[in-house]
Order: C-alpha cells, then sequence, then structure tokens
C-alpha cells in the first residue's frame, strides 16, 4: 500500500517485526530488512495499521487504541519506494543488536518504575493505589511519558496538584541523588535473584494484551505492556538510575534517566 512520501507500507501475514505504538509508544520500532528474491529493502520505520474491513490506516491516522473491537491490527513495515508486489514472499530480519539493546531498556525501565514506587512509599500520607509489589504505584499515578531507548528508558513525571491531593509529598523528592541511592539499591538486589523475564500473552494477535511477568523477590511483578524484554535479569549486569528534579508551572517534573548494562 502506498504510504506516502515515495513509501510504501508492506503488511505480512506474520511478523517478527516489533512496531511502535501510537497510542502510548514507549518502545521504538524494530530496524531491519525485508526480502524477497535478490531484492532487500531497509525497514525505516514500521507501525501499528488498523481497518475495520476496507482500507488501511496506518501509525498516528488510527483513531482508536491497539486491541479495540471491531478493528484488525497489523504491523506495517514501511519501505522507500515499491519494491514488491502483492503476494510475494518476504522474509524478514529484525536487526537482533538493537532488539536486545532494546529489550534490556524496556525490562529495565519496567524495574526502575517498581524501585523508584518502592523508594517513594515513604512519600504519601493517604492510601492510593499500589503497584505490582504493593507499593503506591507514583509511576502510574505520575508518569507523562515513557521512551525505551537503546539500553535504558527516560521516564517524565508530573507532581502537580491532583498528586499533592492523593497524598503525595513533594518534599520527598528535595534530595533526588537520595531517592535515585535507595532506588539503585533495590535494582542491584532484584538482577542478583537472576530471576526469569516472561511476556504472557492470551494470544499472538498484536492487539493480544500481553503482560510483562518477572518473580521478585517477595511478589512476582506483572504489568500490562506491549514491547520486548530479556528473558531474564541473567542478561542485565546492572541498571541504575538518575533524577532530574524541575520547578514547572503548577509544581515539579521529575525525570528519571534509566541505564541498563547487559551481561
Ligand atoms: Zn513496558
Amino acid at each position: 500500500m502506498d504510504a506516502g512520501g515515495g513509501r510504501s507500507a508492506v503488511v505480512l501475514d506474520t511478523t517478527a517485526f516489533h512496531p511502535v505504538d501510537t497510542a502510548w509508544p514507549d518502545q521504538p520500532a524494530d530496524r531491519g530488512v525485508l526480502r524477497a528474491g535478490a531484492t532487500s529493502v531497509e525497514v525505516v520505520d514500521a507501525v501499528v495499521a488498523a481497518t475495520q474491513g476496507d482500507g488501511l490506516l496506518l501509525g498516528p491516522d488510527v483513531p482508536v487504541r491497539t486491541g479495540t473491537e471491531g478493528w484488525t491490527f497489523v504491523v506495517a513495515h514501511l519501505v522507500d519506494g515499491t519494491p514488491f508486489a502483492v503476494g510475494d514472499e518476504v522474509s524478514v530480519e529484525v536487526d537482533a543488536e538493537h532488539r536486545a539493546a532494546l529489550s534490556a531498556g524496556h525490562t529495565a525501565c519496567h524495574l526502575a518504575s517498581l524501585a523508584l514506587d518502592a523508594a517513594l512509599a515513604d512519600a504519601w500520607s493517604k492510601p492510593v493505589p499500589t503497584d505490582a509489589l504493593g507499593a503506591p504505584a507514583f509511576d502510574s499515578l505520575a508518569i507523562q511519558s515513557s521512551r525505551i531507548v537503546p539500553d535504558g528508558s527516560r521516564d517524565v513525571y508530573r507532581i502537580g496538584k491532583s498528586l499533592r491531593r492523593k497524598g503525595f509529598d513533594p518534599g520527598a523528592l528535595d534530595d533526588p541523588a537520595a531517592v535515585a541511592a535507595r532506588a539503585d539499591a533495590l535494582l542491584a538486589e532484584w538482577i542478583a535473584t537472576e530471576a526469569p523475564v516472561r511476556v504472557e500473552a492470551p494470544g499472538e494477535t498484536l492487539a493480544a494484551r500481553r503482560s510483562w511477568v518477572c518473580a521478585l523477590p517477595g511478589a512476582e511483578a506483572r504489568i500490562p505492556c506491549g514491547g520486548t524484554h530479556v528473558s531474564s535479569l541473567r542478561e542485565l549486569r546492572s541498571a541504575t538510575v538518575a533524577l532530574a528534579v524541575e520547578s514547572v508551572e503548577g509544581g515539579l517534573e521529575l525525570v528519571m534517566t534509566t541505564t541498563a548494562v547487559r551481561a
């Protein structure tokens, strides 16, 4: 299908390619190539595409969340030109090193969110929803954006009036280095367990609601997630966070930069 800008969107019956999701674009698309016979083309982007039966909408043009009933979701591999014809047998080759770096970054991101919640557990004066390990869910209550990068992630949190009303004391972030040190200690403890990590999916389709599952000390952590991950914490040597707090209108912005080192 013509994707505009001299590009076409290639849709296959099945693919190993991880696309970027439109509604929650945390993990970027895989890199790699598509091959058919002697033709080999680089995939310049991979997005979620959706159809209700007639016509395919791409990426930001999809008006519904991935998984919405009545829609079919597929991966659109964007390539320059029109290298393939309908019916061609195409093989997919994913850049394994790039994927491994994103998977390490994504697992570290989940661990860091849980470690941050735990490190800020004493900052709450009222009961609030809890995270997968039972700590007040700072991450899910305050998150603005989350971006996975190779071997790391960048999460942005907003501490405004609504979080304060829920009982969060912004004074808990007066010493971000101390909070980061508490989170880092937990991350080191968890990674030392070499716990297995798995992605549970109720089905094979792109729309299936997947969960990241990791047996951490004390509880099995389970987080809804459509990304890719390492298969064991043994694949990580370390994960550490850096926290930066800035005053913004109406409150504070906290940026957590997570760095993973693969074993
Ligand atoms: Zn995730």
